[in-house]
């Protein structure tokens, strides 16, 4: 067998999608699995949709997700330019080799004649130019007439490939419509620059989305009429942000950048993109990137569409932070104390060993931490606790003795919380249970009583304690 070669193909039109990363991802997988290569090309011959930047995002998104291709813009190889818009030359050239064995043809038709055409019903164009002799296609050549050229698909018969996800996918040729592959600016279109391009990249598995699929008896046309080999064909069914819509940046839908703003780690961003679409025979879920290029096999891709499910990424997010050393969690998480101002002059090193079996995704020590920042206010009914049998009034009648064991104590907090409580008749967890509700004021929080105390140091304890003693007293 060749040496396997897969591309990525994206144009530049702004973040990198869930969706596009999720195809990067599958070429890499198959083109590692089979000790091939993987190339990274910019279709950007689309000028319209061009967003300036997002090379660079495409660049820096796939590395830092891991996936590091062979060949691309930035890194060189034998087979470039990787820029589509820099390959401009080479397509012309192509396309006149289709013009002489009748598998192309120059159209100088009008936009006036195409939107008549149009509104006259037809819904395709209608060959008129095909027809034309060769000696008033020069004519019209010489004297400079506007042109285009147009694939020449035959109007019978049918194209028949057979795609490795899909099987046999047979399309009626009177179904297809000759299509541009030159613009009148000299520009190739998608549809021809993607097979001059995976050819002469040596591409032999084309790996891309299922919108795709019907086009590809043209593009195998194309291979045809220029004498090539035909790639494998490999389609993916899309990711849907529910039943009925495709997960898309139109609808705000997340990039990868945007899943690391809300801190998921780009291991459990790639882990949870590999299962949709994509299942492992053994059924396991948690796989590193290097892991899941030993597990990845065709066969395990999806027929159907999947759906994005935040809730199962952030749960496979929380594995990862989980399996994380103490050092790496703080690392990580100073990259987000930074956002929350309040959290400035707090022991953030001993925060986030009260943090880390709690934080599934890193934003949620914004949740987390909250009570740092809003305490005066809190719902005094918070105290309320029937395990405990506590309430408001059982809280207040604690409050002074909180208070003073907290100003005289506070080195040795916990012991003096138990012998306050057996000496005044309460139990252990209901005393706990008060201490933190009132110095928080919050339902939950990322630790118990005395580590909260800690957290807060002794005057901010002091402060809080006297304030909720006061409100309950009002
Ligand atoms: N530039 C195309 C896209 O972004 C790539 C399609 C393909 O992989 O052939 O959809």
């Amino acid at each position: 067998m060749n040496e396997v070669r897969t591309r990525f193909a994206p144009s530049p039109t702004g973040y990198l999608h869930i969706g596009g990363l999720r195809t990067a991802l599958y070429a890499y997988l198959f083109a590692k699995k089979n000790g091939g290569k993987f190339i990274l090309r910019i279709e950007d011959t689309d000028r319209e949709r061009y967003v300036p930047g997002s090379v660079e995002i495409i660049y820096s998104t796939l590395k830092d997700a891991g996936l590091i291709y062979d060949e691309g813009p930035d890194v060189g190889g034998d087979y470039g330019p990787y820029i589509q818009s820099e390959r401009k030359n080479a397509y012309l050239e192509y396309a006149k080799k289709l013009v002489e064995n009748g598998n192309a043809y120059y159209c100088f038709c009008t936009k006036e004649r195409l939107e008549h055409l149009h509104e006259s019903g037809a819904t395709k164009y209608d060959k008129h130019c095909a027809s034309l002799s060769k000696e008033e296609v020069e004519m019209r050549l010489k004297r400079g007439d506007s042109y285009v050229i147009r694939q020449n698909i035959p109007e019978t018969g049918s194209t028949t490939y057979t795609d490795m996800v899909f099987g046999d996918i047979t399309v009626e040729n009177k179904e297809l419509e000759d299509n541009i592959l030159i613009k009148s600016d000299g520009m190739p279109t998608y549809n021809f620059a993607n097979v001059i391009d995976d050819h002469l990249m040596g591409i032999n598995y084309v790996i891309r989305g299922v919108e795709y699929l019907s086009s590809t008896p043209k593009y195998n046309l194309l291979y045809d009429g220029l004498g090539w080999e035909r790639p494998h064909y490999i389609h993916l069914q899309p990711i849907m942000r529910d039943a009925t819509h495709k997960l898309s940046k139109r609808y705000g839908d997340a990039s990868y950048e945007d899943f690391i703003k809300k801190g998921f780690l780009k291991e459990a961003i790639v882990n949870y993109i590999a299962l949709l679409g994509w299942s492992s025979k053994d059924n396991v879920e948690k796989f590193s990137l290097t892991e899941l290029v030993d597990k990845f096999d065709l066969s395990g891709i999806s027929h159907s569409p999947s759906i994005f499910d935040e809730r199962k990424m952030t749960y496979i997010n929380s594995l990862y932070v989980k399996e994380m050393t103490g050092d790496a969690f703080h690392k990580y998480a100073c990259r987000f104390y930074g956002d929350y101002e309040y959290l400035r002059g707090y022991n953030l090193e001993f925060l986030s060993t009260l943090l880390h079996s709690r934080v599934e995704v890193f934003t949620d020590i914004g949740k987390l931490t909250h009570f740092l920042l809003e305490f005066d206010g809190y719902d005094l009914d918070l105290m309320n606790n029937a395990k405990w049998k506590t309430d408001r009034n059982v809280a207040k009648g604690m409050m002074d003795g909180l208070i003073e064991l907290t100003e005289n104590d506070f080195d040795n907090l916990h012991d003096a919380l138990v012998a306050f409580g057996e000496k005044n008749g309460y139990k252990k967890g209901q005393v706990l249970w008060v201490y933190r509700i009132a110095l928080t004021g919050a339902q939950s929080t990322p630790g118990g009583a005395v580590e909260m105390a800690v957290l807060l140091g002794k005057d901010e304890s002091l402060n809080r304690l006297k304030i909720t003693k006061q409100r309950l007293c009002e």
